[in-house]
């Protein structure tokens, strides 16, 4: 288990991040999100014990997060911090006796690894020469080659085709079910909503959102109305509770202030002849980022 308890950062006077708790367990999908410069980044090296919280604390399987902790965890940050010069198995090695294994683990590791993904005939390619995407799947390689517990994720699906994005996923759930804790951010809503179970979202360093993502939308209230039919959109917007109409391609989003105002747009609904589809569904989490934090996640 992860606790990060009342944690507090000062760099000098700026208040990177201010009492921020929650707790991550064995098969949790965690999402630490946030606008550019809110304190992802530092509340990272938090959790890893790179860095001493200047209150509050962070405890790694009962004790204080330290550095005698780093054979269990994996981190993969945003920037590509590859040594480039290096091959891939050079790499592999250096990263793998950072964390105390031995040759032959880390190179069965490798082969494992680069077959699944699809990618064996680089193992003595220089990183210089693989693109952007074969990097990024390196860089995921060197944070899992220990079969970290706690895996520390910094935006993995930046710059990723959809293909390869899957193949992340699929590998991030593979670790998810052996138990490992899994904490990441990313600037993809859509992706973490359909991903983890619990989210803080920091704004300036203060949690603006935090805990389980089922209620964290069910606290928001708002909901949405998918219409298609023969519906007048300006009878809609007259019926109380409705915040906002807008027309798209496929029919009507209705955006209604909360549940409660479902029936009387479906009351009206039901009064018109050709209906092909009524859909309520709540709030996405972009939604709910951009009404807490003022700006769109995707913006920043
Ligand atoms: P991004 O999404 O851009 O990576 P972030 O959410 O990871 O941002 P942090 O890197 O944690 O944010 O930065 C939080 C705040 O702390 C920012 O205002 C940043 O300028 C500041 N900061 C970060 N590292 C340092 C440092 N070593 N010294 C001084 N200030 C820092």
């Amino acid at each position: 288990m992860l606790e990060v308890k009342n944690a507090k950062m000062m760099y000098g006077d700026l208040v990177a991040v201010d009492n921020l708790s929650f707790t991550i367990k064995p098969g949790d999908i965690f999402g630490l999100l946030g606008t550019n410069g809110a304190g992802k980044t530092t509340t990272f090296r938090m959790i890893m014990g790179l860095l001493q919280p200047t209150e509050g604390d962070v405890f790694y399987q009962g004790e204080k997060v330290g550095y005698h902790h780093v054979n269990e965890i994996g981190y993969m940050i945003e920037e590509r911090s590859l040594l480039t010069k290096l091959t891939v198995k050079e790499l592999m090695l250096y990263f793998g006796r950072l964390k105390d294994m031995d040759k032959d683990l880390i190179l069965r590791r490798l082969d494992h690894w680069l077959d699944r993904f699809d990618i064996p005939h680089y193992k003595d390619k220089k990183i210089k020469e693989l693109s952007k995407g074969n990097q990024q799947k390196i860089q995921f390689i060197s944070a899992i080659i220990n079969d970290p517990k706690l895996l520390v994720l910094d935006e993995p699906f930046n710059g990723l085709d959809p293909i390869n994005m899957e193949l992340f996923v699929e590998v991030i759930r593979e670790f998810q079910d052996k138990g490992s804790m899994i904490v990441f951010s990313s600037h993809q809503l859509d992706k973490v909503e359909s991903f983890c179970e619990e989210i803080v979202v920091l704004e300036k360093g203060k949690p603006v959102i935090s805990g389980r993502l089922d209620k964290v939308k069910k606290d928001f209230k708002k909901q949405n109305i998918h219409i298609d039919g023969d519906v007048d959109s300006e009878h809609i917007k007259t019926i109380e509770g409705v915040e906002e109409v807008i027309e798209n391609n496929n029919g009507l989003i209705v955006k209604v202030k909360d549940e409660r105002v479902n029936q009387r747009v479906f009351d009206y609904v039901k009064t018109v002849k050709s209906i092909r589809r009524y859909e309520v569904e709540e709030a996405s989490l972009s939604e709910i980022f951009i009404a807490k934090v003022g700006v769109s996640h995707e913006e920043v």
